[in-house]
């Protein structure tokens, strides 16, 4: 796997709005919001390319992921009002930095399709 700006943020070699950080997961603000919340939650430990990549055996750690999202907006308030997590898989869903990541958008009226 090559080395992404996710791993040099991962370990600190450069900045980055960290809101968020446990022994599993470390959650930024994307550097181009597309929404006043948006932030990126991906794992420390074990990083993988694309949700591809993930097996049976990263279902806790996957799961993890978004329940740090979802403990994230109700701790930032936002949670009853709403929230989208997103995860895009490779170039054709969008995926531009290739270390799984998940997003969590908030704070505007998201559009109801995606097309
Ligand atoms: P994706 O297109 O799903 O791979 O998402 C990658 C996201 O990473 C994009 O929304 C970028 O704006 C964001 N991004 C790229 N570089 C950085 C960075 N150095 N710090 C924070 N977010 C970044």
């Amino acid at each position: 796997m090559s080395d992404t700006i996710f791993d040099k943020i991962v370990r600190r070699e450069i900045p980055a709005d960290v809101v968020y950080e446990d022994d599993d997961v470390l959650a930024f603000r994307d550097i181009h919001p597309q929404a006043p919340v948006h932030v990126l939650f991906i794992p420390k430990k074990k990083s993988f390319a694309t949700l591809n990549d993930c097996g049976e055996a990263d279902a806790p750690l996957l799961g993890k992921l978004l329940l740090t999202a979802s403990a994230y907006a109700k701790r930032e308030g936002f949670a009853d009002d709403g929230y989208r997590c997103v995860i895009n898989c490779n170039s054709g869903g969008g995926q531009t930095v290739f270390y799984l990541h998940v997003h969590l958008l908030a704070g505007k009226q998201m559009p109801e399709r995606m097309l």
